[in-house]
C-alpha cells in the first residue's frame, strides 16, 4: 500500500501545481499510515520533490516523455503503480492530469474524483469534496473502488515544505517506441514571462477592453505590479489573447494574492477560475455588474480612463520609492 503522485515537469522543473499534489499525497500518505511514492520523468530536480514530501522517487529516463503525451505517461505510471502497489493515485487538475488521470482510472477500473480541493475523510468510508456547478457547490463523493485516483484542484491549498525521505530510484516503465502516439513537430516557448498559475498578482482583460490592440495598457499594468496577465474566455476565443491566459471553468483556475479584473462581466464560468483569489478589484464602467458582488475593491469606471490612471499613479509612486 501507498500514496503514487504522478509529478510533470518542464525541462525537469516542477511547477506549483506539481509539487501541490506531491505535497497533499503526502498528507494523505501520512492519513493513511503509508509512503508517498512520486513517479516522474526526464532530468528531475528531485531535491524539490523530497522538500514537499516524496519518500521515494522513480524517474522514468526516457527523453520522449519530455512531451506531454498521455497514452505513454498513462503506461508509465500504471508501470510505477504496479512497482509501488499504490491504492491512492494523485495527479494535479490542470491540462496534463485532466488528460492522463482518466485514462489511469479507466485501465485500474478505478473510481476517479477530478477537482478535489481537500483532504479526503479516511474514517470507515473514503470520501473527498470537490467543486462543482463551476465553483457554487462542493460535492462529496464517496469512492468505492480498492483503487482511488484523485485529481487536485490547483491552488486549493496553501504550499508548504514538508521533508520527505527522498528515496531516488531509476525506473524503466519499458516504454517502445509505439507507445508514443503524438509526434512533437514545433515548440515554442514565451520567455521572461511569469507563468500565470503561479503569479502572485493577476491582471485581467475582458470583452470591454474592445480589441487585441487596448492590451498594451494591461501589459503594463502588470509589469508595474510585477505580475502577469489573464483574459476571459471570449477574449481568447477571439484571437485577442493567447489561449493559455484564458481563466475559469474551461481554462486555468488560479489564486493569486491580487486579482484585477478589467472590463470582465463576471460569469459564473468566468468566477469559477478566480474566486479563490485573496483579493478581487473589479474595474467596470457597468455599477449593476455581477463581478462587483464578488469584489474586495469596486471601481465603477471607463476602463481606459482608469487604467492609465493607475499606471500613472504606480509610475509616480516606484520613482519615490
Ligand atoms: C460551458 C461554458 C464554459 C465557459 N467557460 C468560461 C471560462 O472558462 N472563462 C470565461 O471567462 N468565460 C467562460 N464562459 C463564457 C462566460 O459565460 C461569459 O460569456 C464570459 O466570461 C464573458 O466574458 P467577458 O466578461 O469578457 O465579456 P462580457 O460578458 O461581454 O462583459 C464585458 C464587460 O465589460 C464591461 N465593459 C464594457 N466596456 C467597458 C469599459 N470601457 N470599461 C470598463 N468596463 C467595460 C461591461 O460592462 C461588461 O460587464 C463559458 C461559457 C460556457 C457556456
Amino acid at each position: 500500500m501507498a500514496v503514487l503522485v504522478f509529478a510533470e515537469n518542464a525541462g525537469g522543473i516542477y511547477k506549483k501545481a506539481a509539487l501541490e499534489a506531491v505535497l497533499y499525497g503526502r498528507m494523505v500518505a501520512e492519513k493513511l499510515g503509508t509512503e508517498t511514492v512520486v513517479v516522474t520523468y526526464g532530468n528531475a530536480d528531485t531535491d524539490a520533490l523530497i522538500r514537499h514530501g516524496a519518500d521515494r522517487i522513480l524517474v522514468e529516463k526516457n527523453e520522449k516523455l519530455e512531451h506531454v503525451d498521455p497514452q505513454a505517461y498513462s503506461k508509465m505510471i500504471l508501470k510505477a503503480r504496479e512497482r509501488s502497489d499504490a491504492n491512492v493515485l494523485v495527479f494535479s487538475f490542470n491540462y496534463t492530469g485532466k488528460s492522463v488521470a482518466p485514462l489511469v482510472a479507466a485501465k485500474l477500473q478505478a473510481g476517479y474524483v477530478p477537482g478535489v480541493v481537500e483532504m479526503p475523510s479516511t474514517d470507515g468510508d473514503f470520501v473527498v469534496k470537490k467543486i462543482v456547478f463551476s465553483g457554487k457547490a462542493f460535492a462529496f463523493y464517496k469512492i468505492e473502488s480498492d483503487i482511488k485516483v484523485l485529481a487536485l484542484n490547483p491552488n486549493s491549498f496553501q504550499l508548504e515544505e514538508k521533508l520527505g525521505k527522498g528515496a531516488v530510484e531509476e525506473f524503466d516503465a519499458g516504454l517502445s517506441d509505439t507507445d508514443f502516439k503524438i509526434k512533437v513537430r514545433k515548440v515554442e516557448k514565451v520567455e521572461g514571462e511569469i507563468p500565470l498559475e503561479e503569479a502572485e498578482i493577476v491582471v485581467s482583460g475582458g470583452r470591454g477592453l474592445k480589441g487585441p490592440e487596448n492590451w498594451g495598457m494591461i501589459e503594463e499594468l502588470a509589469r508595474l505590479l510585477g505580475g502577469a496577465t489573464a483574459c476571459s474566455r471570449p477574449v481568447a476565443d477571439a484571437g485577442w489573447r493567447p489561449h493559455h491566459e484564458h481563466v475559469g471553468q474551461t481554462g486555468g483556475t488560479i489564486r493569486p494574492n491580487l486579482y484585477i479584473a478589467i472590463g470582465i462581466s463576471g460569469a459564473i464560468q468566468h468566477l469559477a477560475g478566480v474566486n479563490q483569489s485573496k483579493t478581487i478589484v473589479v474595474i467596470n464602467k457597468d455599477p449593476e455588474a455581477p463581478f462587483f458582488k464578488h469584489a474586495d475593491y469596486c471601481i465603477v469606471g471607463d476602463a481606459f480612463e482608469v487604467v492609465p490612471k493607475l499606471i500613472e499613479a504606480l509610475k509616480e509612486f516606484k520613482e519615490k520609492n
